[in-house]
């Protein structure tokens, strides 16, 4: 028996089915704010700390970019100061998924090859797996807690031909880069998902997962444990030359320096229009479900991977490690002001599509953040004409590949031969309008979503 006050809470929770159905009289306990934060709190933005005024480098931003340059930086001798616009952490780094895979499903491998030779394809596959066994090393050697774990990678298919372009498509990636995976067909999808709306999928058994929350603070404790300085409430106005280097000017201070990174991704400003022009920001919505009673959960994700589907529009969900709590991904709501549970509605409708039985389950955190994008959909790493150092655009794949790209410009601008990378010779080529581009974000998705209706 419920006593009143447990049915009063009853009643006024904000479950699925009620998100789902826009029936929001009531959005009692939905918090907006990333569920990672919880557990990984983050630390004000104007705390005590002093802009140092000099610095062999200064890094402009404080996601996986940031922090992994700083740690690279740091652990070969350079001073580093790591300035960020709001609370460290601000960025898509501690408001993702936390999937983490190799961006080798960006492109089919057959288009990958024609658009740049299987040579050049070769290489670039090989290097996403290089980036799992970097993130994975960087976490053992620096000994961060964070729940990684190579859980692997569901991806179902939303339609049979998706299942069968899928096949080839490991196929070749088998052939091309050695990646191993397996399909599932849809007879034998219940062994993956306890849902019965796909058309079986493909494995990826080294992908991973991790709580990007911990693994962020534990970056942070790590590079100031090493001497770094990571300082919020500190945007970088402005980055001027001078005969040593550069001073970057923030509302905190200034600091000289001989370096200077950016590493700004889908928060990129004016700072440096260069890579304005290059980058369009592309919001990304999530929701975190209350913990889910035992006989509801243990059949949805039997194998505790992470999911996603083969929609250009997709949605990505996976249970947050340790609970049974679904943290559920996809794009971002159409409104203004993400504060409204109505943005997030599309996302509860989407999982008690794949879920239904979730309908009484309570929605409690709601958050959204902003994904780099680049013109050719792939991360871009290299200097600008001032000489200035930036990796950024890892057009929602960044978990691994900015821990991966942060490590590469630490060791570009030091001149190790280890910095290089197969995509150091590419074109980073602007968005043509870059604001009209932003602009059309909803008209390109809502074209998406149509393509995603009639082909893979
Ligand atoms: C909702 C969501 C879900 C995602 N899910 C996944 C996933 O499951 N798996 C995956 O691989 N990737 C995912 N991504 C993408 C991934 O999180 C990003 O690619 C990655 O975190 C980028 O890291 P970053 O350090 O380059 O940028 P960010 O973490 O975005 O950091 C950039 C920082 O720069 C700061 N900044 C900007 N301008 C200035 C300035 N002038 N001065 C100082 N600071 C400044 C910003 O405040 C921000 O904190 C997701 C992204 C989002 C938004």
């Amino acid at each position: 028996m419920k006593n009143a006050l447990e049915q009063r809470a009853s009643l006024d929770a904000l479950t699925a089915g009620r998100l789902a159905r826009g029936r929001l009289q009531t959005s009692a306990g939905l918090t907006y704010r990333p569920y990672w934060w919880e557990a990984a709190p983050r630390r004000p933005a104007l705390d005590a700390l002093e802009l140092p005024p000099q610095a062999d480098v200064v890094i402009v931003g404080s996601g996986f970019t940031g922090l992994s340059a700083a740690l690279t930086l740091l652990r070969n001798g350079r001073s580093v100061v790591v300035v960020e616009r709001d609370v460290p952490g601000f960025g898509a780094s501690t408001r993702n998924g936390g999937q983490v895979g190799s961006g080798n499903q960006k492109f089919r491998v057959k288009r990958l090859i024609a658009m740049r030779g299987r040579k050049k394809a070769e290489a670039l596959l090989r290097e996403g797996v290089a980036m799992l066994d970097t993130i994975e090393d960087l976490i053992a050697r620096e000994k961060i807690d964070c729940h990684f774990s190579r859980c692997g990678r569901f991806r179902a298919a939303i339609r049979p031909e998706h299942y069968e372009a899928m096949a080839r498509d490991m196929d070749d990636l088998r052939e091309v880069a050695g990646v191993e995976s397996f399909m599932v067909p849809r007879a034998e999808q219940r062994s993956e998902i306890g849902s019965d709306v796909f058309f079986g999928g493909s494995v990826l058994p080294q992908d991973a997962s991790l709580h990007p929350g911990l693994y962020h603070s534990g970056l942070m404790q790590r590079i100031e444990e090493a001497g770094g300085v990571i300082v919020g409430g500190a945007p970088a106005e402005a980055i001027v030359p001078t005969a040593s280097g550069f001073v970057v000017t923030t509302p905190r201070g200034t600091v000289s320096c001989r370096n200077v990174i950016i590493a700004t991704n889908g928060y990129t400003g004016g700072l440096v229009p260069e890579l304005k022009r290059r980058i369009v920001p592309v919001g990304s919505g999530i929701i975190a479900t209350g913990e889910i009673p035992e006989a509801l959960f243990a059949g949805l994700m039997p194998k505790g991977r992470v999911y996603g589907n083969t929609n250009r529009v997709f949605y990505y969900f996976r249970a947050s490690p340790g609970e049974r709590r679904i943290i559920w991904g996809g794009r971002v709501g159409r409104l203004a002001n993400n504060t409204s549970p109505l943005a997030f509605r599309h996302l509860a409708r989407d999982m008690l599509h794949v879920f239904p039985e979730l309908e009484d389950v309570p929605v409690t955190h709601a958050w959204d953040g902003l994904i780099g994008y680049t013109f050719d959909e792939v991360p871009h790493i290299g200097r600008t004409a001032a000489g200035l150092h930036y990796a950024i655009g890892y057009c929602g794949t960044g978990v691994s590949r900015a821990t991966y790209f942060g490590h590469k410009i630490a060791l570009q601008l030091m001149g190790s031969k280890d910095g290089r990378t197969a995509f150091d010779d590419f074109d980073f080529p602007s968005f043509p309008l870059q604001p009209a581009a932003k602009q059309a974000v909803p008209v390109v998705e809502t074209w998406y979503r149509i393509r995603d209706a009639v082909e893979f």
